[in-house]
């Protein structure tokens, strides 16, 4: 295992849409286990691996309190969402220390390939449905402050230079 550097905000991969995973070899299983560690490290609950410079449809997350639930998600689409909506304050590794409320779906169902290949249907919501949006969105190259009105984006996006350059 390893642990993987983390690309920020403007790296161009972050900017692309990943391509599905083919196949889930060994190459595969290396990297997402890698990913789960780095995730853990960093520490955060989500992370995509266009995150750690691999434009694929994968991405690992764990929200529960004790760090031992860990959700690895390949090749994911949401089959149905709902009207109503959530705001939930987000940041993202690759934009450190900015964050800002982002409204979205409050359920969602999805529909993955898990680690041995197998097709998985879920239903999520609270902050389990957030940071699956938000992780899916790093597969088609949008970011949280892609959410928000251009003045709040500008405003992070200074504020995230500052820090890049200090
Ligand atoms: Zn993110």
């Amino acid at each position: 295992m390893a642990i993987l550097k983390i690309l920020e905000y403007p790296h161009p991969v972050l900017k692309q849409k990943a391509e599905p995973v083919a196949k889930i070899d060994d190459e595969i299983k290396k990297i997402l286990s890698n990913m789960l560690e780095t995730m853990y490290d960093a520490p955060g609950i989500g992370l995509a691996a266009p995150q750690i410079g691999i434009s694929k449809r994968m991405l690992v997350l764990d929200i529960s309190e004790n760090k031992d639930n860990p959700y690895i998600i390949i090749n994911p689409e949401i089959i149905w969402k709902s009207d109503e909506v959530n705001i939930y304050q987000e940041g993202c590794l690759s934009v450190p220390e900015q964050y800002a409320d982002v409204v979205r779906p409050e359920k969602i169902k999805l529909k993955y390939q898990n680690i041995d290949g197998k097709e998985q249907i879920i239903e999520a919501d609270g902050l389990l449905a957030t940071c699956i949006q938000h992780e899916m969105d790093h597969l088609n190259g949008v970011l949280f402050i892609d959410h928000l009105s251009r003045l709040k984006r500008n405003m992070l996006v200074k504020k995230l230079k500052k820090l890049q350059e200090a």
